[in-house]
Formats: C-alpha cells, structure tokens, sequence
C-alpha cells in the first residue's frame, strides 16, 4: 500500500539537495552533519568571485582589466594566479515579483539566478500570455524565483524562435556583469573558468615542445590554458566523446584565435591506446578531467545523488587512469582533477592509480587544502565550498617511474 511500505530513502540535507542514505552515511565518514550541511548551504549560492581566466596570447591581464575598469567595471586581479581576473559577485537580492512567469529549465535558471539573461533553448513554457515587453519572473523547475526580467519574445512567438534572448535578466537573486555579453568576452581575450580550474593548468605546467593528452577536453577550458602556458608550442591533442561539446571546444578555442594550435578528435580515450597507438609511450603529460558527480559544482538550487551513481563514477574514471599509464613515456607526468567531493572519485582513484605503479608528485597551491585522507594530506590538493568561497574541487599530480 503506498504510504505504508514508506522507506526513507533519501535524506534531505538543505533545501533542494538530497543524498540517498548510502552516501549520506558514507560522506558522514569524512564530515560531520553540520560539515555537510554548510558544504550543500555553500552550494545552493555563486561563490562570491566569479573568476575568469585572461587569454595571455592576446593580452595582459593589466591591458584587460584596465580596459575593463575605463569602462567602470568592477574587476580585480587574483592575489596569486597572474592571469586570474575576478568579477565581484552580489546578493542575494530582493527580486520583485511579477504577474507572469516564464518556466526555465534547470541549467538555464542556474545561470539566471547569477545574473544572465535566459535564452530561447532554455525556457520550458511561458505563462499563458506573455507578451514582448512584459515584466516576468523566471522560475526555476522546483518552483523558486531566480530573477525578475522583461521578455524579449512572446508567448505566441516562442515556438518560432531558435535562440536569441527570452527575458532580458534586471534583478536576479545574485547579480555580477553579464560577462558573456562583454566585446572582450567576443574578441576572445579571456574565457570563463573557476579558480581551481585555472590552477589544474598551472599544476600540468605545459612546456614548448611536450606531447600532451587531453582526455576529456570539452568544451575546452583546460585545453586552452595549456596552449596558452606553452605559448602555443606544446602539441595538444584534445580529445573528447561528446561531438556536440567537441564543436562546442572548436568555437570556444577559435574565438580564443588558438585553432592552429592544437589538435582535436572525438574519440573514447578508454580506448585511446588501442586507436591511437602512435600515443602510446611516447606523451609526455596527459591530463584526465573525467565525467564526475559533480558535487562542488556551484550554483545548484537542487539535486540527488546516489552512492551508485559515485560508485559507477569512480569505476569508470579508473578507467583514463589506465590508458594514461599506457600513454606516458617512462618519467611521464598525469593530472586528475575531478569537480566533486566524494574520495572515491578522488584520493581513491590516485590509490588506484599507485597500485598500477605511479608516484605521487607533491603539489601544493596557496588558500587551498590538502587531502581528506591521510595518507594524502600534504601531497594533493581539495577545493572545499563552505571553506575556500570557490567550487568544490580535487586536484592530484602523478609520474610514472623512469
Ligand atoms: N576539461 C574540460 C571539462 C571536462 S568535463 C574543461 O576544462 O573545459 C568531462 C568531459 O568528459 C565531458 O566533456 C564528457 O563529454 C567527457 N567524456 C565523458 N566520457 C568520456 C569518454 N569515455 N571519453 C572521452 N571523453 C569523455
């Protein structure tokens, strides 16, 4: 009878974010209820920078943020990465409401709520007769108000436009500058990518002439920090499973003015030594940045997730981790970065990856921490929501012996 054979099956541990008890009980291994409870409270909100990474071969971060500044926007250079560059992020807001609404699908209404304008392929439905000029609210899927706007498409037009933008965003829950709309964002002179992000292309440390692999390089952020660290003189190879976002990694790094200097294939690099034996013992560095649970991602107004899903996850990632080895040379460096929390998609997998014989490199980057298991407390590096104000992040440095 329903009701009655009721097992809680999930717990809710702030408003929106559910863990099934499974991983619940496994997280609370590593943090405490309250722990837990700030990391979800840090994840429903923006950290308070919105970072962006300065395209170095087209500018320095000084003629940029001057540039910017002239313009009397609010930036300000990081206090260690060079080409770092942060917007100041607002709120949260009183966002007014209005008599209509326009549904936005879950993406969609994330970005929103910090302060973009929704487009056409991210509305669900329009409330019965909006018309252009309209005062909306946009709502997310679990019903919550993410901004206040002024719909640029009517309800009886939306079915016959592609793209462009729905509802011009005026007051959103938090609010920084529409970056995307920036002619500097246009002319390709910096990308946008999260602090930790940013330090994974420091930690690989690309040099002229290295063969590097990039196992899941869509849409292209690291890829196109390595090229831009090597001068564009490493030789990148990029490749990635997704053919949609490999395009979507071809128009970002063009933009970027970099297509001559990468190379760049869809392909499932877990089986990258079978097709492209010519990689096989002679790549210098490779990069993995696999799928993840994607617990640290930020904002998220509400999610669930299932040990099975971080099980599956950590499985599958093991899987890079093996054709990696078979890639590098002898002395051969590997990074993992991973935008999630749970160990077995972390310090686990670099356990797995010693079992296979790599060494661990100790890395270590300012305001960040070290890792959550012992064994690895001083030698990788974590990213912590409620802690470090920045996505949730994990990053390890390993070689394979000479
Ligand atoms: N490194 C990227 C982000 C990667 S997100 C950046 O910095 O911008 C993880 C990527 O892994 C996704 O694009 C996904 O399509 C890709 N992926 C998932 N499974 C894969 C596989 N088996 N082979 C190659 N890429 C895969």
């Amino acid at each position: 009878m329903a009701g009655e054979a009721h097992t809680r099956k999930e717990v809710e541990i702030v408003k929106g974010h559910r863990l099934d008890h499974q991983l619940y009980n496994y997280l609370l291994q590593y943090f405490s209820e309250s722990e837990l409870e700030s990391i979800f409270e840090s994840i429903r909100r923006p950290p308070s920078r919105y970072y962006v990474r300065v395209n170095t071969l087209k500018i320095s971060p000084e003629d940029l943020m001057r540039t910017l500044r002239d313009r009397s926007i609010d930036v300000y250079p990081d206090e260690h990465l060079p080409e770092a560059l942060w917007f100041p992020v607002k709120g949260p807001n009183k966002v007014p409401s209005a008599r209509k609404y326009v549904l936005a699908d879950k993406k969609a209404s994330e970005s929103v709520y910090v302060g973009a304008n929704l487009y056409v392929p991210g509305v669900i439905k329009m409330d019965g007769e909006v018309r252009k000029g309209d005062e909306v609210n946009v709502i997310a899927p679990n019903g919550e108000v993410v901004a206040f706007g002024i719909a640029e498409v009517g309800s009886d037009d939306i079915k016959n436009v592609r793209r462009g933008i729905a509802v011009r965003t005026i007051v959103s829950v938090y609010g920084m500058p529409k970056v995307r709309e920036m002619r500097e964002y246009e002319m390709g002179l910096f990308y946008d990518q999260s602090l930790p992000a940013q330090w994974v292309g420091r930690v690989i440390d690309p040099k002229p002439n290295e063969v590097i692999v990039d196992m899941n390089a869509a849409p292209g952020g690291k890829t196109s920090h390595m090229i831009q660290l090597s001068g564009g003189k490493a030789i990148v190879h990029a490749f990635d499973r997704s053919e949609g976002k490999v395009n979507e990694l071809i128009e970002a790094l063009s933009r970027l003015s970099m297509d001559s200097l990468y190379r760049v294939e869809v392909r499932d690099t877990r089986y990258l030594d079978i097709d492209r034996p010519d990689l096989v013992g002679s790549t210098d560095k490779v990069l993995i940045d696999p799928p993840c649970t994607d617990v640290g991602v930020r904002p998220r107004l509400f999610d669930v997730k299932t040990m099975d899903l971080v099980r599956a996850m950590s499985n599958y990632q093991r899987q890079f981790i093996r054709v990696a080895w078979r890639l590098l040379k002898p002395g051969g460096v590997l990074v993992y970065s991973t935008c999630t929390i749970p160990p077995l998609e972390n310090e686990d997998n670099i356990d797995y990856a010693e079992s296979l014989g790599f060494e661990v490199v100790d890395i270590s980057i300012p305001n960040a921490s070290g890792g959550l298991i012992d064994k690895y407390g001083d030698s990788v590096v974590r990213f912590y929501p409620h802690i470090h104000d920045t996505p949730g992040f994990f990053i390890a440095k390993l070689r394979k012996p000479s």
